[in-house]
C-alpha cells in the first residue's frame, strides 16, 4: 500500500517506477547513448562470461524446418499458392483418391464397356447372386421399367430389386452411389469394384 507520508509516498513510486521493465529498459537505451563504444564492450564480455548458458537457451528455441509438399502429389508439377497445399487441382485430388481407393478395394474394370452394358452386366451378377440366394428371380423386359429386377420369395411375395454402380470412399470402406428415388423399389443393391454387391434394405 502506498505510504500516506507524502516524501515516503514519493519515494515508494519511484522504487516502483524504476522497477519497472519499461524504465529499466529506458535505463538501459539512455545508458547505451551516453557511450555507446563502452556498453558494446561491456554486452561482448557479458557474452563471453555466459557463453554456455546463450548456447543452452538458444538449443531450447531450436526446432528443425520442416518443409512440406512443394509438388502435387498427383502429378508431381510444381505447387504454388498457400502453404501445405498437396494438390494442383482438385481433378488432381480426384484422381489420386481413386487410385487410393482403387489400390485399396479394387477396380470395377469395365472401361471402354458402354454404359448400359455395365449396367446389364451389373443386372446380370446380381440375379447370379439372388438365385444362389434362393429366390426366384425376374428382369426387366423395357428399360423403361421402374425397377431392374423382381424377386419372389419362397412364400410367393415379390419384392422390387433396383441395380446400380457404387465405389468406396477413399480409405474407409464405406461406399457411395448415385442417388435413386426410393419409392421405384424395395432393395437396392449396389455392385462394387471386384463384383462385390452390397444390398440395402433387409434382403426378404
Ligand atoms: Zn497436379
Amino acid at each position: 500500500m502506498p505510504h500516506k507520508d507524502p516524501e515516503k509516498r514519493r519515494a515508494w513510486d519511484r522504487a516502483r517506477y524504476w522497477a519497472s521493465p519499461e524504465k529499466k529498459r529506458a535505463r538501459d537505451r539512455a545508458r547505451y547513448w551516453a557511450s555507446p563504444g563502452k556498453q558494446r564492450a561491456r554486452k561482448r564480455e557479458w557474452d563471453r562470461e555466459n557463453r554456455e548458458k546463450i548456447n543452452a537457451r538458444a538449443r531450447a528455441r531450436y526446432r528443425p524446418i520442416t518443409i512440406t509438399a512443394v509438388n502435387c502429389a498427383g502429378c508431381g508439377k510444381a505447387l504454388t499458392g498457400r502453404r501445405g497445399k498437396k494438390f494442383c487441382s482438385l481433378s488432381c485430388r480426384r484422381a489420386k483418391d481413386r487410385a487410393l481407393s482403387a489400390a485399396l478395394h479394387g477396380e470395377h474394370g469395365n472401361s471402354g464397356i458402354s454404359s448400359s452394358s455395365v449396367g446389364a452386366m451389373h443386372e446380370l451378377v446380381v440375379s447370379a447372386d439372388l438365385i444362389k440366394r434362393g429366390y426366384e428371380v425376374f428382369r426387366a423386359v423395357s428399360p423403361a421399367n421402374s425397377c431392374d429386377l423382381i424377386i419372389l420369395t419362397k412364400a410367393r411375395r415379390t419384392f422390387r430389386v433396383e441395380v446400380t454402380t457404387g465405389h468406396y470412399t477413399r480409405t474407409s470402406s464405406s461406399i457411395f452411389f448415385p442417388p435413386k428415388k426410393k419409392d421405384r423399389f424395395d432393395l437396392l443393391a449396389v455392385v462394387l469394384p471386384n463384383w462385390k454387391i452390397q444390398y440395402i434394405g433387409e434382403l426378404p
